[in-house]
């Protein structure tokens, strides 16, 4: 901070030479929050810039319908030029702003939000297919609370849920139209993705299953049979887990020990072995970053490996803001999940290496 205002300082006295040494003189750590302070003015300023372009474009067609351009008065050929010259933005950034400004029309509050430039193009455009009168409240809510991955996340399970799926004509967002599909339209959608999913088994595998087969032997009961045999050795590794760790957490509190924050190797084994290692939101299939504790660590200071869920980064920061209530009734996680802590930096996924037998 302090730094901050000796280069205002050094820049009142008008001497080049001085503040470049004088940023010389910052620490790493200064000199990128100064970065990031002029980073966010100049993307609030853009903002800004943007959301009076609709203003620009609707003057300019009035003024044309008598024959005249509000835009060649002042010296340009055309918005895009107003706006490259004016603000560096590009010919696609002003098409976005333009559509979106009429994508919105009946939406006043998202509207609002676009042309006071409270909120970026890029993040309406995000929701923009899925954007009603009614839930554009909403929306702004999580517009202004998500990262534009947890946002995308977000609509993505959004329609998921609500049976809506997306068609793609040019235009990354604006032109996305958005079909209500019914209830069996989605079941015979997944059955045939899962249908065309490539097993991968391995040549000996696939000749010893046929060998069964041929003889007249169920494959099915045997598969349904391991796989209920591998799930009830999951729950009572679990179960032996949970009273390990409860236990620890136990002596370390007689001993006036807090809990231990870092999930231990053989917690973070066992969800992998179930969950493997994609998001285990349904219908995700991004790869997992965080294991997240679905009680909060602060409740019960234990990895219970019962409530240790993989997320994707997007779906774990929806977990902490506690939007899984609506965007996510499908997922197994607990809704409205508390704001909390969960150790992300910690409990980032390591994957180790899993023992042959599940
Ligand atoms: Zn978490
Ligand atoms: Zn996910």
């Amino acid at each position: 901070m302090n730094k901050i205002v000796m280069v205002k300082s050094v820049k009142s006295q008008n001497s080049q030479n001085d503040f470049c040494v004088n940023l010389k003189n910052l620490s790493d750590k200064e000199l990128y929050l100064i970065c990031k302070k002029w980073g966010a003015a100049a993307l609030a300023a853009r903002r800004k810039f943007a959301g009076l372009l609709p203003e620009i474009y609707a003057r300019e067609m009035a003024e044309r319908e008598k024959g005249r351009s509000w835009l060649k008065k002042r010296g340009f050929l055309s918005v895009y030029e107003f706006a490259a010259k004016l603000a560096g933005m590009s010919r696609e950034q002003v098409d976005l702003v333009l559509r979106l400004e009429k994508r919105f029309e009946d939406k006043t509050i998202l509207h609002s939000a676009l042309v006071s430039g409270e909120v970026s193009a890029n993040k309406l455009a995000r929701v923009v297919s899925i954007a009603t009168s009614e839930n554009q409240h909403d929306l702004l809510g999580k517009i202004e609370t998500l990262s534009s991955r947890a946002l995308e996340v977000f609509v993505k399970d959004f329609k998921n849920q609500n049976g809506l799926t997306e068609t793609k004509t040019g235009d990354e967002s604006l032109h996305v139209q958005t079909f209500k599909l019914e209830k069996n339209d989605l079941q015979v959608q997944t059955l045939e993705s899962e249908i065309n999913f490539d097993l991968e088994l391995a040549d000996d595998v696939k000749k010893n299953l046929l060998e069964m087969k041929k003889k007249g032997i169920d494959i099915n009961q045997i598969l349904r049979a391991f796989l209920n045999e591998r799930k009830e050795k999951l729950e009572q590794e679990k179960s032996r887990i949970v009273e390990k760790q409860i236990q620890k957490r136990d002596d370390r509190a007689i001993i006036g020990m807090p809990a231990n924050r870092y999930i231990p190797i053989e917690v973070r084994r066992v969800v992998i072995k179930e969950f493997g290692n994609k998001c285990s939101i349904p219908g995700c299939n991004r790869p997992a970053e965080n294991l997240h504790h679905e009680k909060g660590f602060a409740i019960d200071q234990c990895h219970d490996p019962r409530y240790l869920k993989p997320l994707c980064r997007g779906h774990h920061e929806l977990a902490h803001a506690g939007s899984f209530a609506r965007a996510v009734i499908l997922c197994s996680l607990s809704i409205d999940a508390p704001k909390q802590k969960c150790l992300s930096r910690r409990n980032r996924m390591q994957i180790p290496h899993l023992p042959a037998a599940a």
